[in-house]
């Protein structure tokens, strides 16, 4: 083969598309309210923010590579064993980190038609063919997930509950899964959303990892703890993942300031229940207002909302009505990327926020 003149990333890198994230634009002469990237209307712990603070002045000094002071508080909330736990800078590095650790050229990732778009990046980016599993009502399905595992399946992402779907899959499913699944492939349960669940059939998969050998738990900070900005995630493993995702990540892939802030936003329960009880009062109340003006709203679980505009429907497209709110300040998600073109993803604001989409949306549905 000839000489390459330049050089040249791996093979499928070209092909990616790359992951566009929630916008912050809008008119510039209205408030912004961004609701685009399911950060939570609350904000952080006031205790993480003194933590973040009092970071100011060590900034000269490398952070502690293996982030104890955070894998502690977690373990400690949620029971686990720190050895088990590995943090990073997001959850997206976890994701990336599992998929160049376990996927080789030619191996297959799997995740579902709407799933979150990160896996299929990341499954590209390690040389892999991504393998895309059709749903059932906008949730993923298990025996297409199992019809789809070959002797190639590495890994199998599925985020629980999903992005931007907002539909979750029930412990036992996850479980019937899991036992079904050959024990060469990886589970890979998503679970950023997990603190907004309020279903007794839903598990985050924490009793799974402790049970099994070949399923990892990702969470983030960048969601109900509202430490986007320090990118902070983290998965709950078996130890030999953990060990060996240990030898790949860079050595310090979590800052100090997100490591101080994250253990303190960790202990402040007081904090997330307020969250939760936020999301708990505008789920069904968004959904029931979106619901009333014609919208299909799909059933969610997360802290954002996925609205179906009418099908053949000219005039009230999911586009005119992303033109129509961002020209009033209200910049929500377009999630064509994920094969749904006539929906938008809501994130649930604050009061003002959402009692401001529904009255636009209210609007905006009355044009002709
Ligand atoms: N997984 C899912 C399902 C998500 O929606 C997101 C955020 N968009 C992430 C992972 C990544 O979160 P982060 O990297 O901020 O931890």
């Amino acid at each position: 083969s000839p000489k390459a003149t330049r050089p040249e990333p791996n093979k499928g890198v070209m092909d990616i598309a790359a992951y566009v994230p929630g916008s912050d634009k809008a008119n510039p002469n209205v408030k912004l309210h961004k609701l685009s990237s399911n950060e939570t209307p609350i904000g952080p712990s006031p205790a993480a923010v003194d933590a973040y603070n009092n970071c100011a002045n060590k900034l000269e000094i490398y952070p502690d590579g293996s982030a104890t002071e955070l894998r502690d508080a977690i373990a400690k909330t949620h029971g686990l064993n720190p050895e088990n736990i590995l943090c990073s800078n997001g959850s997206d590095e976890i994701l990336g980190l599992l998929a160049s650790t376990y996927i080789g050229p030619g191996d297959e990732g799997i995740f579902t038609e709407h799933g979150f778009l990160v896996y299929k990046i990341q499954i590209k980016a390690a040389g892999g063919v991504p393998v895309v599993v059709p749903e059932t009502d906008l949730k993923a399905d298990v025996d297409a997930i199992l019809a789809a595992v070959t002797e190639r399946t590495k890994i199998v992402f599925l985020a629980n509950p999903n992005n931007p779907t907002g539909t979750y899959m029930s412990d036992s499913e996850v479980r019937r899964l899991q036992e079904n699944l050959p024990p060469h492939v990886m589970l890979v349960l998503d679970a950023a959303y997990a603190e907004y669940v309020r279903r007794n059939d839903y598990a985050s998969g924490i009793e799974l990892v402790s049970a099994s050998q070949n399923v990892v738990m990702t969470r983030t900070f960048s969601k109900i703890y509202g430490l986007a900005a320090l990118r902070i995630g983290w998965m709950y493993a078996p130890a030999h993942i953990v060990d060996a995702v240990n030898r790949v990540r860079g050595p310090f892939n979590v800052n100090s300031a997100a490591i101080a802030a994250g253990a303190a936003a960790m202990k402040d329960r007081a904090h997330i229940d307020k969250s939760v009880a936020h999301n708990d009062e505008w789920l069904p109340k968004l959904t029931d207002a979106l619901t009333a003006i014609g919208l299909k709203v799909t059933p969610s679980v997360g802290n954002f909302i996925l609205m179906h505009f009418p099908e053949g429907d000219d005039v009230h497209t999911s586009e005119a009505a992303d033109a129509y709110l961002t020209d009033r300040g209200f910049v929500l998600r377009r999630v064509a990327a994920y094969g749904l073109p006539n929906a938008l993803r809501m994130t649930i604001g604050s009061e003002e926020a959402n009692q401001g989409v529904i009255n636009a949306l209210t609007e905006f549905m009355k044009t002709t």
